[in-house]
């Protein structure tokens, strides 16, 4: 089912990330369209929030990857890992080796997030949620959730 979410402020985005980060009970693959300034690393800070890792949300833009261990809860007692993936800077195949991108996609209880998923399209599993930021105007952004 389609959803779209209009957010008037930062905070707002948040939350959105936030209310499903709180709801993801196994592994996830989001992968994050949009362009720069469009919301999808504040979305994460939020997704980020709803899966209680306390630690604060850095842009991976210049190392790519980040890894965030999380907490056991009582709906999830398994270790899970949350992976913040930031593409942006990434031009080519070569600069991407090494990652264990492909590990990191397929390992079922890992949770997921890719900003500028488009450069690993041959990598992206089939089953994964695509959202969609929009800058509207100033503080207002259209999150598209397929
Ligand atoms: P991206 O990761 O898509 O490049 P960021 O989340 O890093 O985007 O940046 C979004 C910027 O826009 C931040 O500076 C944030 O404070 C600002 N902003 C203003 N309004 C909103 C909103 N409704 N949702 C998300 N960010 C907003
Ligand atoms: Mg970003």
């Amino acid at each position: 089912m389609q959803k779209v979410k209009i957010t008037n402020n930062f905070l707002e985005t948040v939350k959105v990330g936030e209310e499903i980060g709180k709801k993801i009970k196994k592994g996830t693959i989001f992968a994050l369209h949009g362009n720069l300034g469009s919301g999808k690393t504040t979305f994460v800070q939020g997704l980020a929030r709803g899966l209680k890792i306390d630690k604060k949300i850095i842009s991976p833009t210049f190392i790519i990857v980040r890894k965030y261990e999380l907490p056991a809860t009582r709906q999830a007692p398994q270790p899970r890992d949350f992976y913040h993936i930031d593409l942006y800077r990434v031009e080519s195949e070569n600069d991407i080796k090494g990652l264990g991108l492909e590990e990191i996609l397929n390992y079922p209880t890992n949770i997921v997030a890719i900003e500028w998923p488009e450069k690993i399209e041959k990598l992206l599993p089939k089953t994964k949620t695509d959202l969609f930021f929009e800058y509207l105007q100033d503080d207002k952004r259209s999150i598209k959730i397929i």
